[in-house]
């Protein structure tokens, strides 16, 4: 007998799924069942993960956008709609860091890093909201940070960027549960990916020390979570914040 998968033909859209956690999330999901609209700045970014997809036999749509962008967007959404008729999950996982002290920090990097992690979540959230109104049904997962919920020195813009996640993604929850709608968010730690790539020896045994399960986190541990999320096993679960940190926050 078949194993029931946790996405049966589900369909869902991921930001950023060309690489790091956004993939590993296109690519659980896909092994879960669903087929992926994988969204990234161009569609070359996203052959990878749409090839994969598609060899774990799921349907997969390269969709490129940038999230900051309100026309972007809502181009993508409509050939998302268009093309898989149907959308069950969102996964805002795009997001930047453009680090620096508060002093230094110039007004391009706090907008930049403000615009695709915190504004890119909200177009992409109002731009399938109709849809899950009206089917009356719809999982959001954000990706948020422990930044967001601890602070950070020099990254006083990605902080920032992550706590608005984290409100909005709390108050959205309230906006839609009456329409069967859930919105939950995951805060990861320190995960090996391209933005964690750059930590020095120094930096990396420094953070260890502050990660009681003493190690850094892969993609897929974060991908387990949103999994969860988007699963029937959360149905019941809205408007929280998951921490993914090796108990870094606790
Ligand atoms: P990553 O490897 O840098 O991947 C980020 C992805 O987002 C890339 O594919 C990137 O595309 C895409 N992206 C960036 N700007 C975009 C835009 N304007 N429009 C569309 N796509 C865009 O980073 P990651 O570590 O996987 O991070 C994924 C999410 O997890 C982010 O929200 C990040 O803040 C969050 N997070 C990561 C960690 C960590 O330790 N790694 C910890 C906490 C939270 P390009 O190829 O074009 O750059």
């Amino acid at each position: 007998m078949a194993v029931m998968k946790h996405l049966e033909n589900q369909i869902a859209v991921v930001t950023g799924a060309g690489r790091g956690i956004g993939r590993a999330i296109a690519l659980k999901f896909a092994a879960e069942g669903a087929d992926i609209a994988a969204v990234d700045l161009k569609t070359d970014f996203v052959q990878e993960t749409v090839e994969e997809v598609r060899k774990l036999g799921r349907k997969a749509w390269a969709v490129a956008a940038n999230v900051s962008e309100a026309a972007s967007v809502e181009a993508a959404v409509e050939q998302i709609l268009k093309e898989a008729g149907r959308v069950d999950i969102l996964v805002n996982n795009a997001g930047i860091t453009k680090d620096g002290l508060l002093m230094r920090m110039s007004e391009a990097d706090w907008d930049a890093v403000l615009d695709i992690n915190l504004k890119g979540t909200f177009l992409f959230t109002k731009a399938f909201s109709r849809a899950f109104v009206k089917q009356r049904s719809g999982r959001i997962v954000n990706i948020a940070s422990v930044i967001g919920l601890i602070g950070n020195a020099g990254q006083c813009n990605y902080a920032a960027s992550k706590a608005g996640v984290i409100g909005f993604t709390k108050s959205v929850a309230r906006e839609l549960a009456s329409r069967g709608v859930t919105a939950n968010a995951i805060a990861p730690g320190f995960i090996e990916t391209k933005m964690t790539e750059a930590l020095g020896p120094e930096a990396r045994t420094a953070l260890l020390k502050q990660i009681p399960l003493a190690s850094l986190g892969q993609p897929g541990d974060v991908a387990e979570a949103a999994l969860f999320f988007a699963s029937p096993a959360a149905r019941y679960i809205t408007g929280q914040v998951l921490a993914v940190d090796g108990g870094m926050v606790m």
